[in-house]
């Protein structure tokens, strides 16, 4: 994989989204982060969305990855462009 984009920092795992998928664009990911001490925490990149913001209550590893696969099967939020 040629077009892979570099990870931020904490990141541990990237889901693409429909939308990535769609335009073939790396970059449109859900992340997951660990932030030490057990805290773990995701972000969409499309929609910025995040974990905290889903009715899931615990944020153990096994429940952000299931967050972070069902929300980025169904992601199409296209992240806003930065402005020049
Ligand atoms: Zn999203």
């Amino acid at each position: 994989m040629e077009r892979q984009t570099a990870w931020p920092k904490g990141v541990i795992s990237r889901y693409l989204t429909d939308a990535g998928r769609a335009l073939a664009d790396p970059s449109m990911t859900v992340d997951i982060f660990d932030q030490g001490d057990s805290d773990i925490d995701g972000r969409c990149n499309g929609c910025e969305e995040t974990f905290e913001d889903s009715p899931y209550i615990t944020n153990d590893l096994r429940t952000v990855r299931h967050w972070a696969q069902e929300h980025a099967e169904k992601c199409r939020a296209m992240p806003r462009p930065n402005a020049a």
